[in-house]
């Protein structure tokens, strides 16, 4: 069977050029571009290249990028008052909290001095429980990508079982509310899970977000079904891989997301579409 290459790249640019407008319109309005606040406490070289790639983009779309960086020692309480701060801040439309966080400090300690208003990333408490209620709300930029994605590509979710191999509050958790929402019968599987293999083998869609390279391989997904890559790993020559083996799935599969270039782009792209959301929100 021929494995359709499910790229991120034209969704994208469609995103991309959306968002580009409505920032135009939002700075013509307000006399003033759409401002995302990026706070860093790290210095992680993987986050600070990450972290780059949002300011570049941030200024393709016309969005100010104002990056606060904190120190890769900052307190828990540092961090709380510099999102509060943000958060009331009626300059900044969008707050992002770049990860890794400072040694002993979690995303729980702090995520919730966000307001949901402003999260573009969905990190917050409230901004999960809006997801998991079904209201209004940022969800994950990942989570959601990797909805569009399988749309953009015209892949059914209606009543159709997907396999999230991950269950973290950022991709796996917000990614089965999403589907859910899609109508689609969703397991979610994760490290204690049994027989992995036996349970992406009965999905129609696999989604790997484990973080794990090869978890997923050619022998447990089912002829002729989508899989989705979100993992981005570096691998032992420096390469960034995904945890899908591309190999042994090609010619099984018939859909296979690349990394990278599959979820990635989509991801930055509609983090850019939330700042842009943000900023559109009436005060
Ligand atoms: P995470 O917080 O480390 O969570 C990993 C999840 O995978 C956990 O739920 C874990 O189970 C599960 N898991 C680990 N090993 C497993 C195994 N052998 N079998 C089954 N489940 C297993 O990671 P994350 O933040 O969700 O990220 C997941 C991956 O996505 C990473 O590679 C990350 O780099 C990538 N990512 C990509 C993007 C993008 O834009 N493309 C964005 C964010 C993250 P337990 O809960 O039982 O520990």
């Amino acid at each position: 069977m021929d494995t359709a290459s499910l790229t991120g790249k034209d969704l994208a640019a469609a995103i991309n050029a959306d968002t580009t407008a409505r920032a135009k319109a939002l700075t013509e309005r307000a006399g003033r571009a759409p401002r995302l606040a990026l706070v860093v406490a790290n210095e992680d070289p993987a986050s600070a290249w990450y972290v780059n790639s949002l300011k570049k983009s941030a200024a393709n779309r016309g969005i100010d990028c104002d990056t606060v960086d904190l120190g890769a020692d900052a307190s828990a309480d540092t961090l709380r008052t510099e999102l509060s701060v943000r958060s009331a801040d009626p300059e900044t439309d969008a707050i992002m909290l770049q990860t890794p966080l400072p040694a002993g400090v979690t995303l729980d300690d702090v995520s919730a001095a966000i307001a949901a208003t402003k999260d573009v990333d969905g990190v917050s408490p409230l901004s999960l429980g809006l997801l998991a209620a079904g209201s209004a709300g940022f969800a994950p930029a990942t989570a959601e990508a990797v909805v569009e994605l399988l749309k953009h590509h015209g892949v059914a979710l209606e009543g159709r079982h997907v396999a999230v191999v991950g269950r973290s509050n950022v991709v796996g958790k917000p990614l089965a509310h999403l589907l859910l929402a899609e109508n689609a019968t969703v397991t979610v599987c994760h490290s204690r899970t049994t027989n992995l293999p036996a349970v992406t083998a009965a999905a129609d869609v696999v989604v790997a977000a484990a973080g794990r390279i090869g978890l997923v391989t050619g022998a447990n997904v089912r002829e002729g079904a989508v899989v989705i890559d979100v993992g981005t790993n570096e691998s032992s020559d420096g390469k960034i891989v995904g945890d899908v083996d591309a190999e042994s799935v090609r010619g099984i599969a018939g859909g296979l997301s690349p990394v990278p270039g599959g979820v990635g782009p989509v991801t930055t792209a509609l983090l850019m579409r939330h700042v842009v959301l943000a900023a559109e929100r009436p005060r």
